[in-house]
């Protein structure tokens, strides 16, 4: 007998919680919550569609993992602590095993945050995801993208770009699903800087997690907050994962690949060694790769000379 909507729920979606301010999770018409006395309320929401946002074929528990991902990331880029979480399936066929591995890497991530999945919707259709993220952080140290200020240095975490070449590899079929391949590991399993993300709260200036790529993501951090973003291209990390691909290409992945859940920040320059430090103790690293001047847009330099790059992020609308 096929599984119907409430064998579903009931048998993959229901796990309970240690989280003492759930008084009512899965099961009853709407979750009842008790928001942390003080904080922001912090909520974000992001919808994969299969062929869209994903390929077709991803592994199920990947795909959990992900849908999840994206939306810690952008806590993570408030400078929240994530809570709860509400999970909207929409899938073609009630196949028990790619369900069963959807919630393993849902949950594995959610368990490792603290998270609890209080609530959802399960249907029958196109195989599409929405996951909504609620969490907190105190009002006035939320890291918003519109505060950056004129010599403040930009700073990115991590190694952005090693998940656009996973999925390159997978695309022109020199890497399956299954590879060990570290570019494939990390385009399906990439972990949002959520302990990173607190650790800037009151010391970075502006910050936003990298969805579109670094270059584009940059452009609207410097529109926000009113300066003009400098940076050196020289001063790109460039991840150990990245050095089969010529410079070029290496250059290209870094500046305009998405999907890493890298954090890029501004800070005043005497806060770069403390949260440098930070990070590391965390177990990631922190580049410094240019500052805000006045003006606006992005300028992007080639040892002190400034280019003309292309590109400016992925838009769903766009012709
Ligand atoms: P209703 O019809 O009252 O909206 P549903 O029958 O859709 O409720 O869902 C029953 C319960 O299961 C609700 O608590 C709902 O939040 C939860 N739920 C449904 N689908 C999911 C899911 N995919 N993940 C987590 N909880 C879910
Ligand atoms: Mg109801």
């Amino acid at each position: 007998m096929p599984l119907g909507e409430f064998d579903i729920i009931a048998r993959y979606f229901s796990r309970t919680t240690p989280r003492k301010d759930v008084l009512l999770g899965v099961g009853d018409d709407a979750a009842l919550l008790v928001p942390a006395a003080g904080q922001a309320l912090v909520a974000a929401t992001d919808t994969l569609v299969e062929g869209r946002h994903f390929l077709p074929g991803t592994p199920a528990a990947a795909l959990g993992h992900q849908a999840l991902a994206v939306n810690l990331s952008d806590l993570a880029a408030m400078g929240a602590e994530p809570a709860w979480a509400l999970l909207s399936l929409s899938l073609p066929a009630a196949d028990e095993s790619w369900i069963a591995g959807f919630a393993t890497g849902l949950y594995g991530l959610a368990e490792r945050h603290g998270v609890a999945l209080v609530g959802g919707d399960t249907v029958s259709g196109p195989l599409v995801v929405t996951v909504e993220v609620l969490g907190f952080v105190p009002p006035d140290v939320a890291l918003r993208r519109s505060g950056a200020r004129t010599g403040d240095l930009i700073c990115v975490s991590g190694s952005p770009g090693v998940s656009a070449a996973g999925l390159a590899e997978l695309q022109a079929g020199r890497a399956t699903f299954e590879a060990k391949d570290p570019r494939v590991q990390r385009f399906l399993r990439a972990e949002p800087r959520l302990a990173l993300g607190r650790a800037l709260r009151g010391v970075a200036t502006a910050a936003m997690d990298v969805s579109d790529g670094l270059l584009g993501d940059l452009r609207k951090l410097a529109r926000a907050s009113g300066v003009r973003a400098c940076i050196d291209l020289e001063r790109l990390p460039i991840a150990e994962e990245l050095s089969g691909y010529p410079p070029a290409e290496q250059e290209r992945l870094v500046l305009h690949g998405g999907d890493d859940y890298e954090l890029l920040f501004t800070l005043p320059s005497d806060h770069f060694g403390l949260i440098a430090r930070l990070a590391q103790a965390g177990g990631c690293s922190v580049r410094c790769i240019g500052a805000m001047t006045a003006g606006a847009g992005v300028e992007c330099r080639r040892e002190g000379a400034a280019i003309a790059l292309e590109g400016t992020g992925f838009d769903h609308f766009a012709r």
